[in-house]
């Protein structure tokens, strides 16, 4: 092993220089500086090159991290990003997005009492480098195929299957509602946790590696899913979840109660240059405003943090559960805390109140846990008498997504889906119970992450590749 590596007793675990919050709070650009080529050797050089790296084990992307990490303590960037690139389609996004604290740095065991290697950081900085010094390039083909592949989805999924598809030489078109590419990267995921230029540039790759993007045309109303079976030899499905989870609370039609997904888009849409009329009179925006969020995932910290970010007056999050028992992750609840949002743990909402048709407050009782249920999570009991109002003239959904009705949208009866809604695939195969037609990503798995819609949309085209040579080749002659 290189004397190089195994610095974690010398090397202190360092994060990029994030900005201050003050600073944060005006803007929308990313928090993290990336790491200066010095400072990413000697981060990388902390690595102990273990025999069973559980980083890797832990990363949905089974991403070979002890090669990357020494190859950038060695200052060998190009094949550092080789490397990386070899098992993942979007290296420098899952650097900027993925819930390191729970996948892979989450499982680095340099030693006990030492912290983890900054392992998405450092994945973000062989890419970024990668970007400027020009070694990323679109994925062509060597040789063209006539087969082609109809795509439902620009989201991680579909784009993932997508380049791995193209690179083969299959013909890839990749149909979507949006007007822009990226799913939920470039219409859910804020611009200071991901900066829209990193989606745009890889879209420009995949259009001029000769992937055709049909945008604005929505499948089940533009075009239906039997024509899409008639135009291509296989199709993928990977249209994500979008449909809001609710709470059915009195008061919930006053105006300034709002969805989560359509309060997001609108600020990302603005970002993009949009005049969006909704964000223009002030209906999706929250400057001025005492703002409270309900939920306590990902998606409620990406609402609370746009929120202080377009100067609202206050920002309180309410969540049924504490703070231990939250779905998000602990690094965007610390961010959003350093940025002045406040948290009101353990409070569900019961009513919004306001006054002519207008949101004034959000009636809300303290609750506190009981024993586990089946699923092992603690039960939460409201607690009779505690009601209390808390002020709010704008209040933002975030209780998460599920499916929609997928048979009925598609018109496809024969379309089986799970008792969640999620469509049932062979999970060997990929395949859904309609033949040639396969499908991952959230519309599989229900909401997750990136990483793992990338890593379906990988597995799916392995599938889809290995589903036309099968079509392909000839049929034994029937004696
Ligand atoms: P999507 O990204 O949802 O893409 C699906 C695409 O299909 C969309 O472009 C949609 O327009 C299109 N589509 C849908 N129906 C049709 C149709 N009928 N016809 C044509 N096109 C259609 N994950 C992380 O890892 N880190 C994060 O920080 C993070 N933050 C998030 C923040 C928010 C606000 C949200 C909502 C999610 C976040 N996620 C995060 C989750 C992550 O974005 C998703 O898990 C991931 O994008 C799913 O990828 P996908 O390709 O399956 O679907
Ligand atoms: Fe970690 Fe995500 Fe990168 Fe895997 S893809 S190494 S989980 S940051
Ligand atoms: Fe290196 Fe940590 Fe992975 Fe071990 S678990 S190989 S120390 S990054």
């Amino acid at each position: 092993m290189a004397e190089r590596m195994l610095q974690f007793v010398r090397i202190q675990q360092q994060m990029p220089e994030k900005r201050e919050a003050a600073a944060r709070r005006k803007d929308f650009r990313e928090i993290y500086a990336g790491f200066e080529p010095a400072q990413a050797a000697e981060q990388a050089s902390r690595c102990s090159q273990c025999g069973v790296p559980f980083c890797q084990v832990h990363c949905p992307l089974n991403n070979n991290i002890p090669d990357w990490l020494k190859l950038t303590a060695e200052n060998r960037l190009e094949e550092a990003y080789e490397v990386a690139a070899a098992t993942n389609t979007f290296p420098e996004i899952c650097g900027r997005v993925c819930p390191q604290d729970r996948l892979c740095e989450g499982h680095c065991v340099i030693e006990k009492g030492f912290d983890s290697v900054t392992i998405g950081a450092i994945e973000k900085y062989i890419v970024d480098t990668a970007w400027q010094r020009g070694w990323v390039k679109p994925p062509l083909p060597r040789r063209e195929l006539p087969q082609s592949v109809g795509i439902v989805g620009a989201g991680p999924a579909g784009l993932a299957a997508a380049e791995r598809l193209r690179l083969r030489g299959y013909q890839v078109h990749v149909y979507d509602r949006y007007d822009r590419v990226g799913g939920l990267m470039i219409y859910g995921i804020p611009n200071f946790k991901l900066e829209k230029e990193v989606v745009l540039r890889r879209w420009q790759q995949f259009e001029a590696a000769g992937i055709r993007f049909h945008l604005r045309t929505e499948v089940g109303r533009d075009i239906s899913l039997a024509e899409l079976r008639a135009r291509h030899d296989a199709v993928f499905l990977a249209t994500g979840v979008y449909k809001a989870r609710d709470v059915v609370l009195p008061g919930a039609g006053l105006r300034g109660v709002h969805a989560a997904l359509d309060y997001l888009t609108a600020a990302n849409r603005h970002g993009l240059g949009d005049h969006v009329p909704a964000y223009a009179d002030g209906t999706l925006h929250a400057g001025g405003r005492h703002v409270v969020v309900i939920g306590g995932g990902d998606t409620a910290m990406d609402c609370v943090r746009t929120a202080v970010r377009q100067g609202a007056a206050s920002v309180t999050c309410l969540y049924r559960r504490d703070r231990a028992n939250m779905p998000g992750s602990m690094r965007e609840v610390h961010n959003a805390e350093e940025e002045g949002v406040r948290f009101v743990w353990l409070a569900a909402p019961e009513a919004f109140e306001g006054v002519d048709g207008r949101l004034t407050a959000v009636r809300a009782q303290r609750m506190h846990l009981g024993l586990p249920d089946a699923t092992g999570r603690a039960a939460v009991e409201p607690i009779a008498g505690s009601s209390f109002l808390q002020r709010a003239d704008m209040a933002i959904k975030a209780l998460g997504f599920d499916p929609e009705d997928l048979p009925t949208l598609f018109g496809e009866p024969g379309l089986e889906v799970t008792r969640w809604g999620t469509l049932k695939v062979d999970h060997r195969s990929m395949m859904t119970s309609l033949p040639g037609v396969f499908a991952g990503g959230d519309i599989v798995r229900g909401a997750s992450l990136v990483v793992w819609a990338i890593r379906d949309g990988r597995d799916a085209a392995e599938q889809i590749d290995a589903y036309l040579q099968e079509q392909a080749r000839p049929a034994v002659a029937a004696e």
